[in-house]
């Protein structure tokens, strides 16, 4: 019981805002979803021809995750070739004695 009720929390917490385009007046408006279910009309003219454009926070954690990552990766990589490198200089240099 008490973990699915921390999951609902977690899922509340991760998708907070949304990016809406209204195709009548052409503005943009951000909504909580969480807070109603969805977003039907646009705030402003009320026109219910919008359409949801990308999770915003989202989309931002998500892109500084994957330069984390591969900024990570690559390092590694680097550190992984030398440290392999290392190995196979000793390695030669015990073969020759
Ligand atoms: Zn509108």
């Amino acid at each position: 019981m008490t973990s699915k009720n921390q999951k609902i929390q977690l899922e509340v917490i991760n998708v907070p805002l949304y990016d809406y385009e209204c195709f009548s007046c052409g503005k943009r408006f951000e909504v909580f979803i969480g807070m109603n279910d969805s977003q039907e009309n646009c705030i402003y003219c009320e026109s219910n021809k919008i359409g949801k454009i990308v999770p915003n926070i989202s989309k931002k954690v998500d892109k500084d995750n994957f330069k984390e990552k591969t900024g990570d990766i690559v390092k590694k990589h680097i550190e992984d070739s030398k440290a392999e490198l290392k190995k196979e200089k000793q390695k030669l240099k015990e073969s020759y004695r």
